[in-house]
């Protein structure tokens, strides 16, 4: 079912309270990547420029339903301003008589955000009261925070039922697209390429994909538990033994050829190889496998990409992930990726540009593509 869009509202002079996601990397109070702030923007300026007076929540770390100075929000409120050349009020306090009466004296096409939704404990609760007191704060709600759509809580879900409508911004509609038209697979050839560290965190996806990808290329640390459960020698490279018994029963499901992994590899010496010697630790797909990830890449209709191919924080272990992100810059097809590390690969190497969609949710997207529901989503208005 569609969900009402922000476009579906009248704005003017309303007051709005849009839940964004503003869990940005802090280094002593320094934001270092403000990427989910940029993303943002769309929704920010159709606000301002369509004269809503818009009150702005988010949760930012693990503050664990108490204040924590290290996780308040008055940096962002300071780079919002820098990023939208418009002053951006900032309150102490993220619901309450104080946060009421900043809300109350907002202006047309102003903007007040109110600190950290997670220094209440009714937050991640999903609490009623809670969700009323922020409630309290605007006439109409707005959900433009994708990264946090996979958990049901106060500001995101029970929220909603004390809204006339709530609607979703245009990050969280553009990420529903691209990532739907990945879930919903129409386009063939549909390919994925999945890494990162564990292969638990994945193997949920990697068991929906492969009921509708046509190849699944699996690299980076997860590779070893699939090659392992192939009974091949991995050495003392990442395993999680629990997992290889759903592992082989997803290799004798797929079908032949669907599953593609690693061929060669880098040790952590150095060593490029074939076979794993025993007490071998593999810290990067190998050339061979680098070529060939990038040429079922070249033929993808759509793509997605979650989790980097090798220890890429150490270079030269990065090498593998480098040439998987050259290799999907080039794509002609349709490409998304998704996953905080694998992002941050694409960013270094400066060519996130080149993809058509990054989304700005790791386990939002993943959650996503294996076919839940969303319950940021569900608890949307209707559009009819
Ligand atoms: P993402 O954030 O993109 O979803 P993950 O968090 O799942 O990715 O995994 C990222 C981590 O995986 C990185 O810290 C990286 O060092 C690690 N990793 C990748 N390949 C290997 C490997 N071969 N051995 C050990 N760790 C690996
Ligand atoms: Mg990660």
């Amino acid at each position: 079912m569609a969900k009402l869009s922000l476009r579906d509202l009248n704005l003017a002079e309303a007051l709005v309270l849009l839940r964004a996601d503003f869990n940005v990397p802090l280094d002593s109070g320094v934001i270092t990547d403000d990427n989910r702030l940029q993303a943002t923007l769309p929704t920010l300026r159709f606000l301002h420029d369509h004269g809503a007076r818009t009150v702005i929540c988010s949760h930012l770390g693990r503050p664990k339903g108490k204040p924590d100075a290290r996780c308040s929000l008055r940096p962002v409120a300071e780079r919002l301003e820098h990023l939208l050349e418009r002053n951006v009020g900032f309150c102490p306090e993220t619901v309450g008589p104080r946060a009421e009466e900043m809300s109350a004296k907002l202006e047309r096409g102003g903007f007040l955000l109110v600190e950290n939704l997670r220094f209440q404990l009714g937050e991640e609760a999903n609490d009623a009261g809670f969700a009323r007191q922020l409630a309290a704060l605007a006439e109409l709600y707005v959900d433009d925070a994708f990264g946090a759509a996979h958990r049901a809580h106060a500001s995101n879900s029970a929220v909603t039922r004390f809204f006339p409508q709530a609607a979703a911004g245009f990050l969280l509609q553009r990420e529903l697209e691209y990532l739907g038209r990945i879930r919903d697979a129409r386009e063939h050839p549909f390919l994925v390429l999945l890494g990162g560290a564990k292969a638990s965190d994945k193997l949920a996806i990697v068991s929906s994909l492969a009921q509708r990808a046509d190849q699944l290329l699996i690299g980076g640390g997860m590779a070893y538990t699939f090659l392992r459960a192939q009974g091949r020698e991995i050495g003392a490279s990442l395993v999680e033994p629990d997992r290889i018994p759903e592992v082989r029963a997803l290799l004798e499901r797929a079908r032949p050829g669907q599953i593609v992994l690693p061929v060669d590899h880098v040790l952590d010496d150095g060593r490029v190889v074939e076979t794993i010697p025993p007490g071998g630790k593999a810290f990067d797909i190998g050339p061979a496998t680098r070529e060939l990830f990038a040429r079922h890449v070249a033929s993808a209709r759509i793509l997605f990409w979650n989790g980097p191919m090798g220890v890429f924080e150490k270079p030269p272990f990065d090498a593998g992930t480098l040439a998987v992100a050259r290799a999907v810059a080039e794509c002609p097809g349709v490409t998304v990726a998704g996953g905080g590390d694998s992002v941050a690969a694409l960013r270094a190497s400066g060519l996130e540009g080149k993809l058509d969609h990054i989304s700005t949710g790791g386990g939002a997207s993943l959650e996503f593509l294996a076919g839940d529901p969303l319950p940021g989503v569900e608890a949307l208005t209707d559009k009819i």
